[in-house]
């Protein structure tokens, strides 16, 4: 019983150093300070607060691995995992994780001024940004993708719309993917442009979209009628590279989800240990009952396999040695287990799990989108099966 009682913390990824232990506390203490207090309102806003961003930027919790000349955090991807450990352990929904994709693909292909231009911005948390690649026609079959961006002189003319965009609310940043050329079939065709949204004619933010979960992170529909944008705001040297611009950051994005799916399977196992030691039945804590302690006894054991996975992951990202397919076996097999492990201890909460003031029942609705979004799991087993 006493191994049972043991914090899931004994265990510490070979990643974590004295430099990201002490971030850790800073982010934790920043969140638990400046976030968890908000989290009814944020979920009833469907978002965040505008000023949540700009606290986020001063306490150093965005774009955490940008170096510094472009005002990141000058860490590695353990820094940025532990911002996404702390969020999901204290069940935030925050947009960073987005923030730090997009700033990604400025990073690695934008140019210079581009860099300069949008990166500190984005660090300090004065913009937020959102990538725009799904639409209601087009999700996991990108290059289907129907939004048009017909060059007209020193412009982009942009039409079509998005949908399922993270941050895209607040957003006055937007990585879009569109076809530069209609007339190419498939992802040769497929360019990504920034769109600096503030006052921008022809751009609208649809309605918020109502999800399942994740309800303090806004998710809406985008819309694009004649909207016009600079050349210079191209990502990349030329036209039709941006479809494999995706496929070369995606791996970024779902590094993020396994991260965030191994965290809060943890804390799914550590609240529901701490309710099965309080909670009776039948004149004894639930603990007491054999098939609670076996099914906890698996659910840990599911976390701590994840556990090792991924931070046999994050040491090859960090070393620039993870490969697509494993990227891809993590985002699968995570996610999966994130929700069997997150279902199983709702089961353990009884009646009290299907409340949504109980942590563990916004865990599950939130846990749910894990296996879909960034490439859905589907689609992540081809990934895999394509290695064989
Ligand atoms: C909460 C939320 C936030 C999101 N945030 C963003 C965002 O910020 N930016 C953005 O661009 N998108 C975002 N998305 C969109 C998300 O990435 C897509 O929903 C996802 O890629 C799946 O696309 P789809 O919804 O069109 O499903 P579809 O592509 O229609 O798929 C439907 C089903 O068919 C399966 N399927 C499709 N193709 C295959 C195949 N080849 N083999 C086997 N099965 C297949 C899928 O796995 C799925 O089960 C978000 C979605 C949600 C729900």
């Amino acid at each position: 019983m006493d191994r049972l009682q043991a914090p899931l913390s004994a265990y510490e990824s070979a990643w974590v150093n004295d430099d990201v232990r002490m971030f850790r506390k800073t982010v934790a203490q920043f969140i638990e300070k400046e976030f968890v207090p908000h989290q009814a309102r944020w979920r009833e806003a469907r978002g965040p607060d505008a000023e949540a961003w700009v606290r986020a930027g001063r306490a150093g919790i965005l774009l955490a691995d940008l170096p510094e000349e472009y005002g990141g955090g000058g860490g590695t991807f353990a820094h940025e995992a532990v911002v996404l450990e702390e969020l999901a352990r204290a069940g935030v929904h925050f947009g960073s994780a987005i923030q730090s994709t997009v700033a990604h693909y400025i990073l690695r292909y934008g140019a210079e001024a581009q860099k300069r231009n949008w990166l500190p911005r984005l660090a300090r948390g004065e913009s937020v940004a959102a990538i725009a690649m799904s639409e209601p026609g087009a999700g996991s079959d990108l290059q289907a993708i129907k939004t048009s961006a017909v060059r007209d002189g020193e412009h982009y003319v942009i039409n079509g719309s998005k949908t399922f965009i993270t941050n895209g609310a607040r957003a006055d940043l937007v990585c879009l993917a569109a076809k530069t050329n209609p007339k190419v079939i498939g992802m040769r065709g497929i360019s990504l442009i920034m769109l600096e949204t503030k006052n921008l004619p022809g751009y609208r933010v649809g309605r918020a979209l109502e999800k399942i979960g994740m309800h303090g992170q806004d998710t809406v529909e985008l819309f694009f009628d004649e909207v016009r944008v600079p050349v210079a705001n191209l990502i990349g040297e030329a036209e039709g590279r941006g479809f494999a611009q995706m496929m070369e950051q995606l791996p970024y994005e779902r590094l993020q989800i396994a991260v965030g799916a191994v965290a809060m399977a943890e804390q799914a196992v550590a609240i529901t240990t701490s309710y099965v030691k309080e909670r009776k039945a039948f004149g004894k804590p639930l603990l007491d009952l054999q098939n609670t302690r076996f099914k906890l006894a698996e659910c840990k054991t599911g976390a701590q396999i994840g556990r090792v996975f991924l931070d046999h992951c994050i040491e090859r990202f960090i070393a620039g040695r993870l490969d697509e397919p494993s990227t891809a076996m993590a985002k699968y097999w995570l996610t999966e287990t994130q929700c069997r492990i997150v279902d199983e201890c709702l089961q353990l909460h009884g009646g009290y799990g299907y409340m949504t003031e109980y942590p563990i029942a916004r865990m599950w609705a939130d846990a749910r989108v894990q296996r879909i979004y960034a490439g859905s799991n589907e689609i992540m087993k081809e990934l895999i099966a394509w290695s064989l």
